[in-house]
């Protein structure tokens, strides 16, 4: 049974819905809207496989053998095409095109944020295109740890690409790790309310006279500093860079991630992934290796296997090994969660009643006048949070 206690640290992975043998697990939006796991109880036999099967229950380290200290590189793809269409170097689409030459299927996630994001498999270039680039949403996974499952059984070499904690939910349904599948997270920042990201884009279109199609990270003017784009229906586009977007910088500042993701039991070292690959923002490392600002990949190897693939691939990717300490230092997520934002319930309970762009503007600020409120704001929270602390201890 899924318990309240559950639902509390839930990241939405999904491994519960597909470990249960009477299918009676759906995975619905909560009131913030965040994907949680729904039971019908009709169905339901109390067997117990899906708390069994919980990720967040389990010690998932246990399953695969990582590496202690990993070794990190800043790396990208010398296929300048790849480079420049991915988020980042290019280094999830050159280990999925070996997968694929080596006649593997792929996993990984497609779509966009407004109309849903979902994982699915590639077996060809052409459905690996659709792979490339960070989506800003949660992913749907219903269905597709079983289909790994089910291919790994087959003996085909298979990448599963996905967040650290979706990347944990796979082996925890495997129960095991394969000598024939690879794995790869991404750095996390945590994912956003989906309910949130459609009230901005709402707004926005009331604002604009016009329907936003497509909203995505924009590299046309380069990697950094990053930047967002919107496609308008009547064949615009208007780009920004990310911190002048109201929303970007509520996500950016963790206003409305997931609430688990604070705490996100993956953000550490050694990653749970044979490869973990993000940005190499910090360090003023993009200026001297990547002059032409396309993309400078932050990459971990956390296993033998992760090796073995890098290996590889040195003859199509651009590597320079680096102290494991420099990555985490120069990452913001890395080797730590996302920290938590002290106004996400006044969030959560403001845009009940009030416009997003309203409520980010006090709780988000762009303004230095605003920005001095909010400190002023935050202050006055703490304060009141010591306060009612030392009343109850002194029940
Ligand atoms: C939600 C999210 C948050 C991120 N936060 C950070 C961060 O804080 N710091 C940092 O350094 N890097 C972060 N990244 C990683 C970064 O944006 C790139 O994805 C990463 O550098 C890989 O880039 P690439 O060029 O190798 O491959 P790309 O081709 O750009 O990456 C595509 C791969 O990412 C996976 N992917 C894309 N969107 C999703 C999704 N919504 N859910 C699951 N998998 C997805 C796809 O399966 C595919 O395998 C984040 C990515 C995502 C999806
Ligand atoms: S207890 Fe068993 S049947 Fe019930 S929801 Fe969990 S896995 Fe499904
Ligand atoms: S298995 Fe995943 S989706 Fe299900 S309760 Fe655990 S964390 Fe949530
Ligand atoms: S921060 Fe952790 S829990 Fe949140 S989406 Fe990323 S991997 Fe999952």
């Amino acid at each position: 049974m899924i318990t309240q206690a559950m639902i509390e640290e839930c990241t939405g992975c999904g491994a519960c819905a597909d470990n249960c043998p009477k299918n009676c697990i759906s995975m619905k939006y909560d009131k913030e809207g965040f994907r949680i796991p729904v039971v019908d109880q009709e169905l339901c036999i109390h067997c117990g496989i899906c708390k069994k099967k919980c990720p967040m229950k389990k010690d998932i380290y246990q399953m695969v053998e990582r590496t202690k200290a990993p070794k990190a590189y800043a790396a990208f793809s010398k296929n300048e095409f790849i480079h420049k269409t991915s988020a980042t170097g290019g280094i999830f689409f050159e280990l999925a095109n070996y997968v694929i030459q080596e006649r593997g299927v792929v996993f990984g996630a497609v779509g966009n944020c407004l109309d849903g994001v979902f994982h699915t498999k590639a077996e060809t270039l052409e459905q690996l295109k659709k792979m490339q680039g960070s989506k800003y949403a949660q992913s749907n996974t219903i269905g597709i740890y079983r289909e790994v499952k089910s291919v790994l059984k087959t003996g085909k070499k298979v990448l599963f690409s996905g967040t650290p904690c979706q990347i944990g939910a796979l082996y925890s349904v495997l129960d095991c790790d394969y000598e024939n599948l690879l794995t790869m997270d991404v750095i996390c920042h945590g994912v956003p309310s989906e309910k949130v990201l459609h009230k901005f884009i709402e707004e926005l279109e009331q604002r604009k006279h016009k329907k936003v199609i497509h909203y995505y990270r924009d590299k046309e003017e380069g990697w950094k500093p990053p930047r967002y784009a919107f496609d308008y229906e009547d064949g615009t586009k208007e780009s920004f860079v990310s911190t002048e977007i109201p929303y970007n910088r509520g996500f950016i500042q963790n206003l409305y991630v997931r609430k688990i993701c604070t705490h996100c039991q993956f953000a550490k070292i050694p990653r749970i992934a044979d490869i973990t690959a993000g940005d190499w923002f910090g360090g003023g490392l993009g200026k001297k290796l990547d002059p032409d600002n396309k993309g400078l990949s932050m990459v971990t190897v956390n296993s033998p296997k992760g090796y073995r693939y890098l290996r590889n691939l040195l003859p199509v990717l651009f590597v320079k090994e680096y102290p494991i300490e420099k990555a985490v230092n120069e990452s913001e997520h890395l080797g730590k969660p996302p920290k938590e934002n002290i106004l996400r319930p006044i969030f959560f309970e403001w845009i009940e009643k009030y416009s997003f762009f309203r409520v980010t503007e006090i709780l988000v600020p762009n303004k230095i006048i605003y920005r001095v409120i909010r400190k002023i704001f935050i202050i006055f929270i703490k304060n009141k949070r010591k306060i009612e602390g030392k009343i109850r201890g002194n029940k």
